[in-house]
């Protein structure tokens, strides 16, 4: 048995945990769950954000699963995920873009992964701010070392998974150090895997490339600005948030979390989509090399994804959380 950190979360976090958890045990994964939370939850029961004893159970078990949590906007404590990123260097940020047979959207051939930097940027917290004059400077840090780290991820990930290409994604002709630092890297890297195509694109131009013609790109990779935004705007294309994995990893660790928000227009209704979790576990699964039950519970999930009617409202159907759950556990 593989022990893993679960982290619930707000909103509808502890309502899409509770699905995952039940297909989980139907399909008899041989993982047990050590249950830690963090954020507001935390914060009003124990006056602690993150808990000692959730910094703890990841340490000892180094995989984890996670909920969204709920971030105050403009105010208020750092962002948890954030904090988790940096704590303990979870510099990949992976999130696979794939369209899926029922779920309704512009195109039918998106199969692209996205890796992006996750600790650094305009993400490093670095802010000063002058109240008098008025004037705020957010420093984008960017290291050798972090630009090499996620470009390595990215080709050997292409690498392991017999993937074409990769694309780097940058705005060399405005941040020139930057991205001239970033750009070198990639075609050094690059060098080392003959037999995959590199390219790299204008951080303007990828947008418009990726809603004009998304099938022409493969594998991903930029840095962390830039790649919060496109990730979105990938599961965009593969058919929103409530569908789309996420995970974050580093040499030591790796969190797989559902990369929607904590939805609170919708949190205690039992309506909210598990399948981003859902995927993000199976993704976990992979990690943890326990690839049959993957592709199992992955299995039945795509053959309920194309059947609306057994999925939840978002998707077009009428299953409550629990009742989509249902249905693949039916489909096992
Ligand atoms: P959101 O993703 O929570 O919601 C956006 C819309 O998508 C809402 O209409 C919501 O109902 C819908 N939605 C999201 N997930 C869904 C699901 N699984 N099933 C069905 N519908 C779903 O985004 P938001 O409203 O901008 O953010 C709410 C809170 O979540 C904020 O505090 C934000 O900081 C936080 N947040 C957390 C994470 C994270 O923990 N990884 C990510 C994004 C936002």
């Amino acid at each position: 048995m593989t022990q893993i950190t679960l982290i619930p979360g707000d909103g509808i976090g502890p309502e899409i945990t509770e699905a995952v958890k039940s297909i989980f045990s139907a399909a008899n994964v041989p993982v047990t769950w050590e249950e830690e939370n963090a954020g507001q939850t935390t914060f009003d029961s124990i006056g602690e954000l993150i808990p000692a004893s959730l910094i703890t159970s990841l340490k000892k078990n180094r995989v984890a699963l996670k909920g969204p949590i709920t971030t105050p906007v403009g105010k208020g404590f750092k962002s948890i995920n954030v904090q988790l990123r940096q704590m303990f260097d979870l510099y990949s940020n992976v999130r696979p873009a794939k369209t899926t047979k029922g779920v309704n959207t512009r195109f039918e051939n998106v199969d692209l992964v996205l890796f992006r930097e996750n600790t650094e940027g305009l993400y490093s917290g670095l802010e000063v701010v002058d109240e008098r004059l008025q004037i705020v400077d957010s420093i984008s840090r960017v290291t050798r070392t972090g630009c090499e780290k996620i470009i390595r991820a990215a080709f050997e990930y292409a690498d392991k998974h017999g993937r074409k290409k990769v694309t780097a994604v940058h705005k060399a002709n405005i941040l020139k150090s930057v991205g001239a630092m970033f750009l070198s890297i990639a075609s050094e890297i690059a060098k080392e895997f003959p037999h995959i195509q590199y390219d790299d694109k204008i951080i303007d131009n990828m947008c418009m490339q990726l809603v004009a013609k998304p099938e022409q790109f493969d594998v991903v990779v930029t840095t962390n600005l830039f790649g919060d935004i496109l990730s979105d705007l990938c599961a965009g294309l593969v058919g929103g948030l409530g569908v789309v994995a996420g995970a974050n990893i580093g040499k030591e660790m790796a969190i797989f979390e559902a990369v929607h928000g904590s939805a609170p227009d919708i949190a205690g209704k039992g309506i909210a989509n598990p399948t981003a979790l859902l995927r993000s576990a199976i993704m976990m699964l992979h990690h943890i090399d326990l690839k049959d039950e993957a592709n199992r519970i992955e299995a039945a999930l795509e053959t309920i994804l194309g059947n609306k009617e057994e999925c939840t409202g978002d998707l077009g159907g009428r299953a409550s959380t629990m009742e989509f759950a249902q249905n693949i556990i039916a489909k096992l």
